[in-house]
């Protein structure tokens, strides 16, 4: 049988969520997941995702293979406008919807990102409803939240983000691969830019 890479993306994910008090802990494996038709969005992005291969961590690497297998026929998207954040931004960060009520499985009771920026990113300060819980995959970054002191995150290290908090995040010489979960209310919401 020939495997389908956005199943076996799904799989390594719960593997991973499943042996993670962080990520089994923030939210439940959804039990009400169904594929859906979503179509391919290759943005830039998805072209440095899928030809990152190097300096993979162990626990994440499986998932990392998977995401850059699945990454072209990802349904790619991007928040913001080139107004907001500039076209050197936009042809450098991308996320797709794994899981959700528009995702390539879809689920009513949470979200999961697959996110990446590339080196030297500033992601700024943003908020949305729902609660969030970052996962470093692969890479590094530093997290700022409102109220809480920056980290350095490097793989298998989660941030918890409350419903409206703002925070922001900034690459330094490495880029980052992250599993991102929404939990709570007005999942099919958006990240505002604060201020
Ligand atoms: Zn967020």
């Amino acid at each position: 049988m020939k495997s389908d890479p956005l199943d076996d993306l799904l799989e390594a994910t719960r593997l991973l969520w499943s042996g993670s008090p962080e990520l089994a802990g923030f939210v439940s494996w959804p039990d009400d997941l169904r594929r859906r038709e979503v179509a391919a969005n290759p943005i830039p992005a998805c072209k440095l995702v899928a030809g990152w291969r190097d300096n993979l961590d162990p626990k994440t690497a499986q998932l990392h293979r998977c995401a850059v297998a699945a990454s072209e026929l990802a349904n790619w998207q991007q928040t913001y406008t080139e107004a907001e954040l500039g076209r050197s931004f936009l042809d450098r960060y991308g996320y797709f919807e794994l899981i959700g009520q528009t995702g390539h499985f879809h689920s009513a009771t949470c979200n999961a990102y697959i996110g990446y920026w590339a080196e030297h990113l500033h992601y700024p300060w943003h908020y949305h409803v729902a609660e969030e819980l970052y996962f470093v995959l692969t890479g590094q970054a530093r997290f700022e939240s409102e109220g809480d002191p920056p980290a350095i995150l490097t793989p298998n290290q989660a941030r918890f983000h409350k419903s409206n908090q703002p925070h922001a995040m900034t690459t330094g010489d490495q880029p980052i691969l992250t599993l991102i979960l929404w939990r709570g209310a007005e999942l099919d919401g958006f990240s505002r830019l604060s201020g």
